[in-house]
């Protein structure tokens, strides 16, 4: 099958979180299970640009609101990632350093979107499939079938993977002139709540839907942004398939990242070796246990409660323990963890910022991995940390309840519960020292979850079914 991705990031060219991970990896497994998978999203101006070839494929142009728009379709031409990747770009618009953020971001992945379509109509075959993820891509199945200009593609099946509904890239209705001429019968397609909204247009227009968890889906149905009602009536279109992880990258055993590789047999050594890497630069002590935070610094992910949660857990321990948080976001949450670098010195540091090698020596070097989490589709660092040896410190939410299992249960391995408060992280955190305290069965259960099977083959195949339902 020929299956094209359609995103606004993909590791290692450009990432922002999970997304870019999940497109970075999926379509290297379709490949390899004999399938033609391809991404296509935009070209920004990221290192991967320059420390890359590529040749031009394709250049074209089109109408939007009063702009005529020229772009340009270029491909990587080594095809190292494991799948050919194709980056559009226009001027003035997707050439920038960063994904997200800026005022014109509605402009920009609208004119992605049109550009992906009127270069898919002048192909002379047709793909099987037109595979889209998130908001950022989700108004190309009601252009397919909607613009007037582009509706011979409207017999090629789509699937939108919705890997985060709390973004829906919402347009005010001021601006539905970005959409090139469309059937105006269909404006209840893209109106949610008096506004367009992209994300409910790709799950009504779609024809199928994933999420990335079969928990999320169902949490969908009673919280998913206001989208809840549409989420329960198209569930019939609607699956959810667990993400997996890239075990290309993410390896222990030969991850160029970090300091000291190592594998089950030698988990405790390499660990150990990993943390003391940490806790040298982070001024923090190697023999207390390491938890970690690393994530976006948002509501979704509980951010706001670490500041409290960990200023307790290091009072109420006295001590017992350390915290190192790596993450960027909020800046009244950046601000309070910054600050307390200072005041708990020896037992927390935190670095604001992304750092990629920073987190895979964390993943490598912690004892346990904090995720108190209110919304998780998936969360992929649960996943990375068991592959890491880290024992994870989850709220029972969305994927996290789908792959984390109690060690108070029969063959349980993590840290589980169940309210995103401050009291709630901090008797986990009481339970992860207690745990750390008893070697042998921090031992078993380090050795349990590096064994757990998180890869993407299993996965890679449900996609791979969910497209044969629908050719
Ligand atoms: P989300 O996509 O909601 O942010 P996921 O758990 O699905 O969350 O994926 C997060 C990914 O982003 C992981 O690869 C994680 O290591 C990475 N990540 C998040 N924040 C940072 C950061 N500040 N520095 C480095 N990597 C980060």
């Amino acid at each position: 099958m020929e299956i094209i991705h359609v995103s606004a990031e993909c590791y290692p060219v450009a990432k922002a979180g999970g997304l870019g991970d999940v497109v970075g990896a999926l379509p290297k497994y379709q490949n390899q299970l004999g399938h033609t998978a391809k991404v296509v999203m935009p070209m920004y101006r990221t290192k991967f640009l320059y420390e890359n070839q590529f040749e031009v494929v394709h250049k074209g142009a089109f109408g939007m609101s009063n702009y005529w728009l020229d772009y340009t379709i270029i491909k990587e031409t080594t095809n190292y990632l494991g799948f050919d990747l194709y980056l559009v770009d226009i001027y003035n618009l997707l050439d920038r350093e960063k994904i997200y953020g800026y005022d014109d971001d509605t402009e920009r992945f609208t004119a992605f979107q049109i550009a992906i379509v009127d270069w898919l109509s002048k192909w002379e075959h047709r793909p099987d499939v037109i595979h889209v993820h998130d908001h950022h891509a989700a108004l190309i199945p009601f252009m397919m079938q909607n613009c007037f200009a582009y509706r011979h593609l409207s017999s090629i099946p789509t699937v939108l993977t919705i890997h985060n509904a709390q973004y829906q890239g919402w347009i005010s209705w001021d601006k539905s002139s970005l959409i090139p001429e469309w059937d105006k019968w269909k404006w209840g397609q893209l109106d949610w709540d008096k506004t367009i909204n992209p994300l409910a247009c790709g799950v009504r227009c779609a024809s199928k839907v994933t999420t990335v968890s079969p928990g999320y889906l169902q949490e969908l149905q009673y919280n998913a942004n206001g989208l809840e009602k549409l989420f329960e009536y198209e569930r019939g279109k609607c699956s959810g398939i667990l993400n997996g992880i890239d075990e290309d990258v993410w390896d222990p055993a030969t991850d160029p990242l970090i300091k000291t590789e190592f594998g089950i047999a030698d988990a405790a050594t390499g660990k150990q070796s990993n943390k003391k890497i940490l806790c040298d630069e982070f001024s923090l002590d190697i023999n207390k246990p390491l938890i970690v935070f690393i994530g976006r610094l948002v509501g979704e992910k509980a951010a706001d409660l670490l500041p409290q949660a960990i200023m307790d857990a290091i009072s109420n321990g006295e001590g017992s323990v350390n915290f190192l948080v790596l993450g960027s976001g909020d800046p009244a949450v950046e601000s309070q963890l910054e600050q307390m670098n200072s005041h708990f010195m020896g037992y927390y540091n935190s670095q604001i910022g992304y750092n990629e090698k920073l987190s895979h020596q964390m993943y490598a070097g912690a004892d346990f991995l904090l995720m108190p989490s209110r919304v998780e589709p998936c969360g992929l660092n649960q996943m990375y940390a068991m592959r890491y040896g880290t024992i994870p410190i989850v709220r029972r939410t969305g994927g996290l309840k789908d792959t984390v299992k109690d060690f108070g249960e029969d063959g349980g391995y993590g840290i589980c519960f169940d309210n995103a408060t401050v009291w709630d992280i901090t008797y986990s955190v009481h339970r992860a020292v207690e745990l750390y305290s008893q070697r042998k069965r921090v031992t078993e259960i380090i050795n349990t979850i590096m064994q757990i099977d998180f890869s993407w083959e299993n996965s890679a195949g449900k996609y791979i079914q969910v497209y044969e339902y629908i050719n």
